[in-house]
């Protein structure tokens, strides 16, 4: 049979318009609150979760870092990899099959990074691109006048609002050696934090407000002291290609901070604080 409808009178459609759109946000809102609400008692549940055996031989064969940290923060850390191994995303190319062993590695350095703060777990990322050995990528720069389009090596790299992507090879080369301040999870996973707030400028999300006027201070001081030193081919504690650029300074730092803790808090004492400040670790007590 039909279905007749009634006229709708301008009252009526007047209500329609109004009600529908309250109705669709109503809907939308219990949906979004839900679903943090599902994600907050499932990351709880990982976060308490028992650390397998065969993650933790894998993290005590390949992350010499690990075995340097205190019990207590190892146990954070196991949670923390919980989530992580839950909530990522891990993509072989180049014909890489993604084994727990290559998700594990990666996932306790870049978890390291998270201990003892307030953290959303590295929220814009998803994805882990792993390739077998150091790749080739094509570069594109610009400054405004010439850009140029050229083919460059690459360890790793990390995207804002994209994927980290990293060569196996440099993550166990990396890891391996735990005093030569070269790790490229450490590294890529810097830079995520960095550019969580949508600027990828050396400048993560400090807690306070009032941090900003210090840490600019510090960091600005030394990654001019560093382009100096690099200038004059002068030895220095970071890696010269923190001279890059303020991000990629914030990056190298925080590789230098977890690996040479005790080079960087006796030549660069005020560095070492407002990274410590940051990250709320302090590596020169595990050494
Ligand atoms: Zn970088």
């Amino acid at each position: 049979m039909p279905h007749r409808q009634r006229p709708t009178t301008g009252k009526n459609k007047r209500m329609y318009i109004v009600t529908v759109p309250i109705a669709a946000v109503g809907l939308l809102l219990t949906f979004f609150i839900g679903k943090r609400i599902r994600r907050r008692a499932k990351r709880k549940r990982l976060l308490a979760a028992p650390f397998p055996d065969e993650w933790r031989q894998i993290a005590e064969k390949n992350v010499p870092l690990y075995g340097r940290l205190p019990d207590s923060l190892k146990e954070q850390l196991h949670g923390l990899v919980h989530v992580f191994m839950a909530e990522k995303n891990f993509e072989g190319c180049g014909g890489l099959e993604i084994t727990d062993e290559i998700r594990v590695t990666i996932a306790v350095q870049a978890s390291m990074l998270l201990l003892n703060r307030r953290t959303n777990h590295f929220p814009k990322l998803h994805t882990i691109l792993v390739y077998p050995h150091t790749y080739v990528a094509r570069a594109v720069s610009s400054d405004g006048v010439v850009t140029i389009d050229g083919q460059s090596i690459r360890l790793g790299e990390s995207w804002q609002n994209g994927p980290v992507v990293l060569a196996w090879d440099s993550v166990t080369g990396g890891t391996s050696n735990v005093t030569d301040a070269r790790n490229v999870v450490l590294h890529e996973f810097a830079h995520q934090l960095d550019q969580e707030d949508g600027v990828a400028d050396g400048a993560p999300t400090l807690e306070r407000r009032s941090s900003y006027a210090a840490w600019a201070r510090v960091l600005s001081k030394e990654y001019e002291a560093l382009q100096r030193k690099n200038r004059k081919h002068r030895r220095a504690v970071m890696s010269k290609y923190g001279s890059t650029n303020p991000a990629e300074f914030f990056a190298v730092a925080t590789e230098t901070f977890f690996e040479k803790p005790k080079q960087m808090k006796r030549k660069h004492p005020e560095l070492y604080d407002e990274l410590r400040n940051y990250f709320k670790l302090d590596p020169v007590e595990w050494l």
